[in-house]
């Protein structure tokens, strides 16, 4: 059993992903930051000014980005509610991505094991999500020694699987033969992915109205200013709220359930 939250609550962090991270002035950030340096934005209460605001007033960037529950985990649980003013902040902040890292993978597993169609590999799909959740709890020193890409490695074939599982489930798989950027501001109205394997595709600024996304398997597809009203998530594997957030969408938007519509959709 596990205690890890895999979404992100600032409420129990140190705004570390507003102090520990870079960002480079662009349409997506208004001005640059070096890593390791608060951002102007963030109040005393380790919690963002322009939250409500971030779009328009020029940090949209800020939007698309989830911690996937790093944030908490390593401010309330490694290093116990001690935030970077008082110590370690160096460290903290070489730690806070290694387990921004390994969150996203558990939230990618704990995804697969709610699926009823992944069943035949619940168990191996359980031991990996085990392993990988033991890693976030071992003190600073331990986690900065973790082999990431190993690690990925070492669930990337389990992730396959339960996308092929999902996919054979509507009897409708089909491969994308493209390459990943093919896509790119495609007109793809109406289009029909209903099982596909998408993942790592680039979607960016296509024209997705209306298009049919149930059961495809979505890892790491990219959405950025995709036009995807109307277009039907529902079922899609590995969609993340930082995905659909980067999109532009509107209230006829079908999304899976774990997701929520955002606010600039509206
Ligand atoms: S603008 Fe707000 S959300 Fe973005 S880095 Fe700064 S404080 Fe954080």
């Amino acid at each position: 059993m596990t205690t890890t939250e895999l979404t992100s609550d600032c409420s129990q962090c140190f705004g570390l992903c507003c102090v520990a991270l870079p960002y480079i002035q662009s349409t997506d950030f208004a001005k640059d930051k070096a890593g390791g340096t608060p951002c102007h934005n963030l109040n005393d209460h380790f919690m963002c000014a322009i939250h409500s605001n971030l779009r328009e007033e020029g940090y949209k960037g800020c939007t698309v980005y989830e911690c996937f529950g790093a944030g908490q985990k390593v401010s309330q649980t490694i290093y116990k509610s001690v935030s970077w003013h008082e110590k370690s902040s160096e460290e903290m902040f070489e730690v806070f991505p290694i387990i921004q890292q390994l969150h996203e993978m558990l939230a990618y597993l704990d995804e697969a094991l709610k699926r009823e169609e992944t069943k035949p590999i619940h168990t191996q799909l359980m031991e990996a999500f085990n392993k990988i959740d033991a890693y976030t709890y071992k003190d600073p020193e331990s986690i900065l020694t973790l082999d990431l890409t190993v690690i990925r490695s070492e669930i990337s074939d389990y992730l396959s699987e339960a996308g092929e599982l999902v996919a054979y489930a509507k009897a409708n798989e089909h491969r994308i033969q493209r390459a990943a950027f093919e896509f790119m501001g495609a007109q793809l109205k109406g289009h029909n992915f209903q099982g596909a394997k998408l993942r790592g595709i680039f979607f960016i600024a296509a024209d997705l109205r209306g298009a049919n996304f149930t059961s495809a398997e979505l890892l790491g597809a990219d959405f950025r200013d995709a036009d995807v009203c109307g277009a039907d998530f529902t079922g899609s594997l590995f969609l993340t709220q930082a995905q659909m957030n980067a999109a532009n969408g509107d209230k006829a938007t079908t999304l899976p359930r774990h997701l929520q519509r955002p606010s600039h959709w509206i």
